[in-house]
């Protein structure tokens, strides 16, 4: 890939610190992905294989990324909290070459995985010591370089399986080149940013958008392995750039510690992978003076729209398109809509991957004649080109025939006093097809808002037809991993009662 060659250009600068004082310069990283790039060669993993990866975040973790590309490999990471069952369905649908399991796990999954027909699991040093796999020691002093085309696969990233079954989305080296490309130019990625990375990544949020960036722009990052309010408060001031989904923002407000003085030297906040709440983005704008940059994009297609660097970012929309990618707003047919039209989100460009894996009738589908992707995502573009993404088009709910975007329901009950969050749903209705309810956080879970009451005050904004038939209260809503609210739990509990 383009983000790997450039950056060995910075040499001595500091590519990765941690909190406990370990320090990556460029070369030490270089060393080595030769080092991880030489086990993978003695374990016989050629260009066009699978390595599949499961195991906990550690630099060395992206050593073997660098080095299975290196290779012409495809990099499959997979989520660490996934359960022996779905490591079956992973193992049998990407038959890697070789699969990479966490130390402490590696001998039960040698026999799960032989199961699936996968003979290799190996270890190759995951466990966080910082030791090198034993080829190491053959380690040629500067890497080779598969030679492959833009259009080869690089990586097979399952997606977060919020709306069904995880599938793995095909991304080549032009797909993960061109999106480093438009962040670092986007964000004005340099050498002299540091980016507080607290994130996972086994997603594409931790890895493509945070890592390839910082690879390309020859910057460093403060690795944490995962996102803790302390820990990121003693970080902070060696940051110049974080990159969070809505929850790292709302934990960090909700710290009395958290003020203006803490960001004062940050460049950039960047949230995605889950709507931010326009309470959220006004909230930390008055702690700290500073507006959180709010982007779009999936697994499938890295990222899509952003709000400016330098421009207005406006609460609650995902901003215009980012350079190179084109996006537009069309009906079922595919026929692009007029400004304020909500409809179907589509995308194309050099961003956009290849297809899921072992899912041509799938990718097929997904895709239009002229090749717009069809993302599943429902919104509007506004005059000035920004997007506003109202739901899933799976989330759409449709009572007594009329359709009712969860959003603009949301959007209106987070407004009001004594509601922290808020999230709408379609359940089924024998009058209705199906009913609007909304399930409520309240800022205070012991006193929650009068239901009557806050239906009555939502009528003065939304018409009839989208008032919730019935409120919920809960302390918390469900989330997976990236923070995105598991609408088809809250579907299941609240029809099931
Ligand atoms: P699956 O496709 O398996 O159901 P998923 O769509 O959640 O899961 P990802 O590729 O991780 O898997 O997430 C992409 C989705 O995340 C987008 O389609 C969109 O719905 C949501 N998303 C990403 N960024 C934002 C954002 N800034 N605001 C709202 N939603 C976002
Ligand atoms: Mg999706």
């Amino acid at each position: 890939g383009k983000f790997i060659a450039t950056s060995e250009r910075s040499h001595d600068a500091i590519f990765l610190r941690t909190p406990s004082g370990k320090r990556l310069s460029y070369r030490d990283l270089w060393n080595d992905v030769a080092a991880y790039r030489a086990a993978l060669d003695a374990h016989g993993v050629q260009s066009g294989d699978r390595v599949m990866v499961q195991v906990e975040k550690s630099p060395e973790a992206i050593s073997l990324y660098l080095a299975t590309l290196s290779a012409g490999a495809a990099f499959v990471p997979l989520n660490t909290g996934y359960t022996e069952a779905e490591l079956r369905h992973f193992l049998t649908d990407a038959a890697p070459r070789l699969f990479i399991a966490d130390p402490a796990r590696r001998s039960d999954l040698t026999a799960l995985a032989r199961g699936c027909g996968v003979d290799r699991v190996e270890t190759l040093g995951m466990d966080g010591s910082g030791s090198l796999p034993e080829a190491a020691a053959t380690a040629p002093a500067s890497l080779s370089i598969e030679p492959c085309g833009p259009d080869h696969i690089a990586a097979i990233l399952y997606t977060s399986g919020t709306t069904g079954r995880p599938k793995g989305a095909m991304l080549t080296h032009r797909n993960l080149g061109a999106n480093a490309e438009a962040l670092c130019v986007a964000w004005e990625i340099t050498g002299r940013d540091v980016l507080l990375h607290a994130l996972p990544i086994f997603h594409a949020h931790g890895l493509f958008v945070a890592i390839n960036t910082t690879l390309l722009a020859g910057a460093g990052l403060i690795f944490l392995p995962k996102f803790e309010v302390d820990v990121v408060l003693q970080a902070l001031p060696e940051a110049t750039t974080m990159m969070g989904v809505p929850t790292f923002y709302t934990r960090l407000l909700d710290d009395p510690r958290f003020d203006a003085a803490a960001t004062a030297h940050m460049r950039l906040f960047v949230s995605g992978s889950a709507p931010l709440l326009e309470n959220t983005f006004h909230a930390f704008r008055e702690c700290t003076g500073r507006a959180i940059l709010e982007r779009y994009g999936m697994t499938e297609t890295g990222m899509n729209t952003s709000n400016p660097l330098h421009g207005e970012r406006k609460a609650g929309s995902i901003g215009p398109a980012l350079p190179g990618v084109e996006v537009r707003v069309a009906d079922d047919a595919g026929r692009a809509l007029g400004t304020g039209k909500v409809g179907v989100l589509e995308v194309r460009g050099p961003n956009v991957f290849r297809g899921y894996w072992n899912m041509p009738e799938r990718t097929a589908e997904d895709f239009r004649q002229d090749g717009f992707f069809i993302t599943g995502d429902l919104a509007r573009i506004d005059p000035e080109a920004y997007v506003w993404l109202v739901g899933r088009a799976k989330d759409l709910i449709i009572t007594g025939g009329y359709n009712v975007y969860p959003k603009e329901v949301e959007v209106c009950l987070d407004a009001l006093p004594g509601i922290r969050e808020s999230a709408v749903i379609g359940v089924p209705d024998s009058d209705f097809g199906e009913a609007v309810v909304a399930v409520v956080v309240a800022d205070d879970p012991a006193q929650p808002p009068v239901a009557e009451a806050l239906v009555s005050e939502l009528r003065s904004s939304l018409a009839r037809y989208k008032l919730p038939k019935r409120i919920v209260f809960v302390d918390n809503l469900p989330r997976n991993t990236m923070g995105k609210v598991q609408k088809n739990l809250l579907r299941d509990a609240i029809a099931g009662n």
